[in-house]
């Protein structure tokens, strides 16, 4: 995906933000159709009858008939390609698009090019034998920085080449989607990157992610994701103070959110930019790249409770939860595989905090506090966020969690506490080989 920043007119935009209605429209009409399924119902209407419905409610409907209907179709072929890859997008079911929340839409391409096979043969109708044409999207290079694309409705549209080098080649792809978010239009071409090349040192790194260092690496260093500046906490606070006590409805208050809204949407993209970099760094630089297995969505899991039975120190674990989703360790486990295929390994998470990387003892013991570790049994001292970092990269949690059953053989006792994560009393201080 190349992701860049569009700068419309203010007229393009206004019509650009009618294709966002209109996309968003249709998608709606579509979750509501299949929301309607039951098991004893027959299935809900496919890609194919919902583009006649489409039609017939084009024909029927002066508001929908007005806009583009390449738009309206295209957000019906989103639906059905989210609804196909509902069990493996990680996303689930497709559900509403809401206003100001979820705008955007697709654009398919008005150029035909001929399309080839993998093996650069040229890609024949197997009725007609003729050259199949695919659709391509058009773009113009202006300068150096700025180029354009054609959004149906709304002529040639600027965008500006944020990518680096100087053969940074216009982006070519079928389909761009267009959104629009905190004030902002993004154009993302639909393309495959190509993956970092490996170094081919066979160079193993480490990482092990956590709270007040986000990233320790198994060479020592500490890599820490950007997070807004106290004054810019403070900030968002003030907003959101001044939102709370505007009249309700007013143009102060949907200010005020709008501002808390542009605030976090800055930290967000300070944490994807964060990641993206050491991302790629990581893919570029080694050949393996070991992170500890986490469960984030498990870590971050409410404490709230029922009302029959309300949680404690909700507070603070959804504070901590907070600060465990500012990391963004899912997206840099998530960007690094995107860049490094096959290259990136999970370890298993539990003891590699415990264990001693020198020796490979594990004891609670030598863990000092969140920042230091010191060997029981050998004396190494090390920060504990790289000592784990190097566990990880050596492969290495420690003993796993006694099985109830050993296979054929016959039965290991049950533990006292089968749950817990880090090691028990009976277990302390049995060396790993
Ligand atoms: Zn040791």
């Amino acid at each position: 995906m190349s992701r860049f920043r569009m700068y419309p007119s203010p007229s393009q935009a206004e019509q650009m933000l009618t294709h966002c209605s209109h996309a968003r429209y249709v998608w709606n009409l579509a979750v509501e159709q299949h929301s309607h399924w039951r098991r004893w119902r027959r299935s809900p209407p496919g890609f194919a009858e919902q583009c006649r419905q489409l039609t017939e409610a084009r024909r029927d409907n002066a508001w929908l008939g007005s806009g583009n209907a390449d738009v309206q179709q295209q957000a019906l072929k989103d639906f059905a390609r989210a609804k196909n890859a509902r069990f493996t997008s990680g996303f689930g079911e497709p559900t509403w698009r809401r206003k100001h929340v979820h705008e955007g839409f697709r654009v398919i391409g008005t150029d035909r090019v001929p399309e080839y096979h993998a093996d650069g043969s040229p890609k024949l109708n197997t009725k007609t034998g003729r050259q199949v044409m695919g659709r391509s999207v058009v773009v113009q290079k202006l300068s150096r920085r700025w180029a354009q694309v054609r959004v149906p409705g709304c002529g040639w549209v600027r965008f500006r080449l944020s990518a680096r080098g100087k053969g940074a080649r216009l982006p070519e792809a079928k389909t761009v989607r267009v959104t629009f978010r905190n004030g902002q239009w993004h154009i993302a071409f639909a393309v495959i990157p190509v993956p970092a090349p490996a170094p081919g040192t066979g160079e193993v790194i480490g990482i092990d992610r956590g709270v007040t260092i986000t990233a320790a690496l198994s060479d020592g260093r500490k890599l820490n994701c950007p997070q807004l500046t106290v004054k810019e906490r403070a900030q968002i606070r003030k907003h959101q103070r001044r939102a709370a006590r505007a009249p309700k409805g007013s143009a102060a208050k949907a200010a005020e959110h709008s501002m808390v809204a542009r605030l976090k949407a800055r930290e967000a993209n300070r944490r994807k930019d964060w990641c993206e970099k050491t991302s790629t760094m990581l893919a570029r630089s080694y050949d393996l790249i070991r992170f500890e297995k986490l469960n984030i969505r498990n870590m971050t899991r409410s404490a709230k409770g029922t009302v029959e039975q309300p949680g404690k120190n909700v507070p603070q674990k959804s504070g901590l939860n907070r600060s465990i989703l500012a990391q963004g360790w899912g997206l840099l486990r998530q960007r690094t595989e995107h860049k490094a295929p096959g290259r990136v390994e999970d370890v298993p998470a539990p003891y590699t905090s415990l264990r001693c990387s020198a020796c490979g003892w594990i004891d609670e013991n030598s863990r000092k506090s969140q920042a230091e570790f010191a060997c029981s049994s050998c004396g190494f001292t090390c920060n504990a966020d790289t000592n784990a970092s190097i566990n990880v990269a050596a492969g290495q949690g420690g003993i796993p969690r006694p099985r109830r059953s050993a296979c054929a053989g016959g039965t290991t006792p049950p533990t006292k506490r089968s749950s817990v994560r880090e090691p028990q009393p009976q277990w302390v201080g049995i060396p790993l080989s």
